[in-house]
């Protein structure tokens, strides 16, 4: 028996109005912002997100499914959606309309993770993006989105943690104090964090392992090892998010495991935190487009997982709305009949009146029984009678009453 691939899943129609309901309140929120979709390929030259995400960081050394075309081409589907919308950008040309550009995706995401709870191999990612302005205003907007959004969907206890960890004036003065402090400590740091001292310090922050988590404890902050432009920009964005009246925390150890990030880092926490929980994370990546080969152009974005936001909806029990399904079944009583039903059930349809209709010999009971089990709460019968009178009975499930109506009747009353 085939089973669906390690680390992905069917969405199923019993958990669609989730779905349905995330990205109504993904679609609704940004419209407000003023940020229009796009949809980018599934899957993207391996090196755009070599380039932007990072040689030296998980997703592109471990996590990306990449492959070779027939052509020889190198391709890898989309792990993350920043680099994908960057790259848009600049094919397009979107430096020559207004900025900053703003725009937003629902796309499906592929990292090669070890599966758990809130973690798979195939995830989907609403996010967005705002191109071609430095003002930390532009960052303020970008959390405050991220929050209305999840108060939109229902979720509360949510807290923002907040990090600056300046760009490449400073960034470098940081890192050589960073890789100093931690030198006295190697023989007690885990082996990931003896690689990451070498080839990307910043990490050594975000590590879960408890004694490396007691050594970066008391680790120099990047924050105070700020430049004046960078320090500036983060008491801006502070005190418009205090504006904004935003509850957020600043936590000198988010770094985020993505190498384009500059200055504003930060990232969404449910009320149980713990690894695998932050339900999005963005930042800045000032200097990712230029990477990209367009101009010198800030942006800064999030994203967000739409299954961990689903997982959380569930845990909080948040009301979602059912989906419309058809109310109105047809049976029928013998050949002649079941010609007439058919006929009925696509003129209804035409008119945008949604039914579903009884197949096969089944007896008329079984067929009630049959509209009874999918819970519509009408049966439209067509017996002999109704087949010369050219009118049916129309039967109410829940009272059983019913009554013969002529076509333009019936059209009126399902109305
Ligand atoms: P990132 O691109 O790593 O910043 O991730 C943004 C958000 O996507 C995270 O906060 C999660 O909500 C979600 N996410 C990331 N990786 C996965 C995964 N492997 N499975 C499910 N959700 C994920």
């Amino acid at each position: 028996m085939y089973r669906a691939p390690r680390g992905t899943s069917d969405i199923l129609p019993q958990e669609q109005p989730y779905w349905r309901y995330v990205e109504q309140k993904a679609a609704s929120i940004c419209q407000l912002y003023g940020y229009e979709r796009i949809d980018t390929p599934t899957f993207e030259e391996a090196q755009l997100f070599s380039r932007s995400v990072g040689e030296e960081t998980d997703i592109v050394e471990k996590e990306m499914y990449t492959f070779k075309d027939k052509g020889g081409s190198e391709l890898s589907l989309s792990p993350e959606g920043t680099a994908p919308v960057c790259r848009a950008y600049v094919e397009h040309g979107m430096h020559n309309l207004q900025q900053p550009v703003k725009l937003y995706y629902i796309a499906t995401t592929f990292r090669y993770e070890r599966p758990q709870a809130g973690r798979y191999r195939q995830h989907h990612q609403f996010g967005y993006e705002a191109i071609g302005d430095d003002d930390p205003a532009l960052d303020a907007e970008v959390i405050d989105l991220a929050w209305q959004f999840f108060k939109s969907c229902g979720l509360v206890g949510l807290t923002i943690k907040l990090n600056s960890i300046g760009c490449k004036k400073c960034r470098p003065g940081y890192l050589a104090t960073l890789k100093k402090y931690y030198s006295g400590y190697v023989s007690t740091l885990c082996s990931d964090c003896r690689i990451r001292l070498k080839r990307n310090p910043l990490r050594l922050l975000d590590c879960k392992n408890p004694s490396c988590q007691k050594i970066t404890s008391s680790a120099p902050r990047s924050i105070e090892l700020l430049c004046p432009e960078c320090d500036g920009h983060l008491r801006q964005l502070k005190q418009y998010l205090g504006l904004l009246d935003l509850p957020f925390v600043e936590n000198h150890r988010l770094v985020r495991g993505l190498d384009y990030y500059t200055r504003t880092v930060f990232e969404v926490q449910p009320e149980e935190g713990g690894a695998q929980s932050a339900l999005g994370g963005g930042g800045r990546y000032d200097d990712l487009i230029s990477k990209l080969g367009g101009k010198p152009t800030p942006a800064v974005g999030f994203a967000a997982g739409m299954e961990r936001i689903i997982l959380n909806l569930k845990k909080q029990k948040v009301p979602i709305p059912t989906l419309p399904k058809p109310q109105v079944f047809i049976a029928y009583l013998g050949e002649e009949a079941k010609d007439e039903a058919i006929k009925l059930a696509s003129k209804l349809r035409r008119e945008g009146i949604a039914v579903l209709e009884a197949l096969g010999t089944r007896s008329l009971k079984a067929q009630l029984r049959q509209a009874n089990n999918l819970a519509v709460k009408y049966a439209l019968i067509i017996g002999e009678d109704e087949v010369k009178s050219g009118k049916v009975i129309l039967r109410d499930m829940i009272t059983s009453e019913q009554k013969t109506v002529s076509p333009s009747e019936l059209e009126r009353l399902l109305r």
